[in-house]
């Protein structure tokens, strides 16, 4: 089945006991059990195992194209058990643009705990090659990234992995599976915040794993999964289910629109730079063509005048709402370097724009009036 029929169908079929066309939430802690305590019916408690849980797992595994998946309660707690089902003295290469979250867990918590890990510029193949070594288990990949969207080869940088014996992950958040099919193009591991675009609606937090096997590293995902129980409820697993059904067309006219206001900034006088995969300028264009069937809803813009400037088109905007996050769909807009504060990498002229489904003739004229 194509995607816009897996994400429809995926893990979802008509409730045996009412009918009901769209699943129940089923909200039940404790299922009953046999005397002899056997669960024929496959649940016994819903931190093991939850029907809502159960559903969404199948159908982001399906999406995917891979064997078997584990939702958490956030991305966060996803990205944490990937590197709990590693061991201290276990060697991650990262990216040094990595999501700022999963930089600030790899040094505050991972690094204390005993991974040894370094962050390199994707983008740069030998710098990869080059930080590779004997106790390197993992190489972590998020494309595009955060917040200039740079494109990582994940073919290339999966091989490199792979030759050294080391597995590859790759957060797919910015993508997802409708654009971008890291299994298919040899990642070995898919991470998500189900919080963006597959909730798709800015109305619950989660995360998944995504494995392409379902191994023994993939078993102790699950074991952190169920045993730490950073488990999404069942309403939140609804909400993900419902979100995934019109995720391809969501992400097409995501795309759709952001091209057309990246297309709109890149020719205005006020703007210093755009950062957008899908303009023919970006450093990246021609790798981020060969793996994306389309650019997303994320871009950034540098304005010229600094900080100052980039702070007064966030005071002027009137569609485009000033908030983190993105993958919702209203327009947002943030000053990137203030939130993330004193270790940000961004450049402090740079605002961040998570582009919506409202019309793009609206989003342009908004962003052409507080511009000036
Ligand atoms: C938001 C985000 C995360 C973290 O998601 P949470 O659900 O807030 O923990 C991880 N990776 C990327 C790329 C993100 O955008």
């Amino acid at each position: 089945m194509r995607m816009e029929t897996l994400a429809v169908h995926a893990g979802l079929k008509v409730d045996a006991a009412t009918g009901a066309v769209v699943p129940p939430i089923h909200a039940a802690t404790t299922f009953e059990h046999e005397p002899d305590s056997t669960y024929p019916r496959g649940f016994l408690y819903s931190r093991s195992g939850n029907p809502n849980r159960n559903a969404l797992e199948e159908c982001l595994a399906e999406l995917e194209g891979g064997a078997a998946a584990a939702a958490f309660a956030s991305a966060s707690a996803a990205t944490a058990a990937v590197f709990q089902a590693l061991a201290p003295g276990d060697h991650v290469v990262a990216p040094l643009d990595a999501y700022f979250g999963t930089g600030k867990l790899l040094r505050d918590v991972f690094a204390p705990w005993g991974l040894a890990v370094d962050f390199v510029d994707m983008t740069d193949l030998a710098a990869v090659k080059g930080a590779l070594r004997q106790a390197t288990k993992l190489v972590w990949i998020e494309t595009p990234s955060n917040p200039l969207w740079r494109v990582t080869d994940i073919a290339a940088v999966a091989a490199l992995a792979h030759g050294a014996g080391a597995q590859c992950v790759c957060d797919n958040t910015a993508t997802t599976s409708a654009l971008q099919r890291p299994l298919a193009l040899g990642a070995d591991l898919v991470v998500y915040a189900t919080t963006k675009y597959l909730g798709g609606h800015g109305d619950v937090m989660g995360g998944a794993v995504v494995a392409a096997r379902r191994d023994a590293f993939f078993e102790r995902v699950r074991t952190i999964q169920t045993a730490g129980g950073a488990i999404p409820s069942p309403f939140d697993c609804w909400l993900v289910r419902r979100g995934i059904r019109t995720l391809p067309w969501r992400m097409r006219a995501h795309s759709d629109n952001a091209l057309r206001v990246a297309t709109f900034l890149a020719a205005h006088p006020r703007v210093a730079a755009v950062h957008y995969p899908g303009l023919a300028s970006h450093p990246q264009h021609a790798i981020a063509r060969r793996q994306m069937t389309a650019f997303g809803g994320m871009l950034s813009v540098q304005v010229r005048g600094g900080r100052d400037a980039a702070f007064a088109v966030a005071g002027k905007v009137r569609i485009f709402t000033c908030a983190t996050s993105f993958g919702s769909t209203e327009s947002l807009l943030e000053h990137r370097a203030s939130v993330e504060g004193a270790a940000t990498r961004s450049p402090d002229d740079l605002l961040r724009l998570s582009i919506g489904l409202e019309h793009p003739d609206d989003l342009v004229e908004d962003l052409a009036q507080a511009l000036g």
